[in-house]
């Protein structure tokens, strides 16, 4: 049906017309008044997010912009890091640092496992000398839907000393705890279209002091991404270059939301929908990729045992609903479900539903009609 597409992708994700109207205005200036105001109110609440007393930079870009920035702002060339990869995500970081010339590690889990803390704590403890420089990880894995453990590995490269912890956190921001200050984080990033319920096109990323240290012996070339520019404005209210000002909009209409439903509701959901989801697809008898206890709050990833990509095809065109598919060696192989952000019980309940449909009409598995709804259903009541 036109105009009824529902995204259970992870990103972008739904947005709330509330969001979708507050950008539906005409730009104003970036260096009036009015939108410095709007700055200061937008970063107390990005910070209220991050659970953090450290300042949320705003740059116009997708989330590998912020990814690429947390880099080139704190290493120099020929740093020694650690890169966690575990999946398509993973695999991104290390191919970026690679591409600044750091000496990368890599520390790496089969896709659907998580990172095993050990690993990293391992490399670290044998680090007598000192030379790591980061360890560099994805907390929530898109490509496969496992939720990494980063309050453990952040712990052990404090154990370090010297590390700093760089995570990318662009699905697990916003559904799940990233407590940037408790955890010791040193660099966050995120973007837009995923847990922040609104349109790509701005990310976010936080720099802790001791990442404010490394950002000065820092050597590698920046320009538009050079963090610094981006303190220096944002402590007067404002931002190097022209921001995406009608997402700054979005921003805080869409925060504004997130704070009155508060920050453990919002969790809550999360982690309500993952059990429902999760419980669903099992009872249709389907197997989940990621480990047991170890699924994402945002992502659910589905092995239904037939063709994923005629199941995906048949939930767009019977029933409106967007699922997203496996990439690389995974891709016919599974459907990703998307729960993150602007999703409530009903599309969870829906989506479930709609699949155990398609699965009873493409006679893959054996379905027990209704025992997807029933299990998912169980969950949502807790
Ligand atoms: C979506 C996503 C990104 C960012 O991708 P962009 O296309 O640059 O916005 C980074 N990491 C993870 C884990 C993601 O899910």
């Amino acid at each position: 049906m036109e105009d009824k597409l529902t995204l259970m992708i992870p990103g972008p994700t739904p947005v709330p017309e509330r969001v979708l109207q507050a950008m539906a205005r005409h730009p104003i200036g970036h260096r009036s008044g009015a939108f410095s105001a709007t700055l200061e109110r937008v970063q107390q609440q990005l910070q209220w997010l991050h659970q953090t007393r450290n300042a949320i930079l705003l740059l116009t870009g997708s989330g590998t912009a912020a990814m690429e920035a947390g880099i080139i702002n704190t290493l120099s060339r020929g740093d020694r890091v650690l890169c966690g990869d575990n999946g398509k995500f993973g695999e991104r970081w290390v191919k970026l640092a690679r591409a600044y010339g750091l000496q990368v590690e890599v520390i790496q889990a089969p896709w659907g496992q998580p990172l095993d803390p050990a690993d990293f704590a391992a490399a670290l403890e044998a680090d007598v000398d000192k030379t790591i420089r980061a360890v560099i990880l994805t907390h929530s894995e898109t490509s496969t839907g496992v939720l990494n453990d980063l309050q453990s590995i952040a712990a052990h490269v404090k154990a370090h000393g010297e590390a700093l912890t760089i995570v990318d956190c662009v699905t697990s921001l916003g559904a799940t705890a990233v407590p940037m200050d408790s955890w010791g984080l040193d660099v966050v990033a995120s973007g837009s279209q995923k847990g922040y319920m609104m349109p790509p096109g701005l990310s976010f990323v936080s720099l802790s002091t001791r990442a404010w240290q490394a950002y000065e012996r820092s050597d590698l070339p920046r320009f538009y991404l050079d963090l610094g520019r981006y303190r220096k404005a944002a402590t007067a209210k404002s931002t190097p270059f022209t921001p995406a000002v009608n997402l700054v909009f979005a921003l805080e209409a869409a925060l504004t939301m997130l704070e009155r439903e508060g920050l453990e509701a919002v969790f809550a959901r999360h982690e309500r929908h993952r059990a429902a989801t999760q419980a669903g697809v099992k009872a249709m008898g389907l197997k989940l990729l990621a480990k047991e206890g170890h699924g994402s709050p945002a992502i659910t990833a589905v092995i239904p045992g037939g063709d994923a990509e005629r199941i995906r095809q048949h939930m767009k065109e019977r029933f409106d609903i967007l699922l997203a598919g496996g990439q690389d060696h995974l891709k016919g192989q599974i459907v990703r479900m998307g729960h993150l952000g602007f999703v409530c019980d009903r599309d969870v309940l829906t989506a479930v539903a709609a699949l155990e449909a398609v699965l009873m009409e493409l006679g893959e598995g054996h379905i027990k009609p209704g025992a997807g709804v029933a299990a998912a259903a169980a969950k949502l009541w807790p």
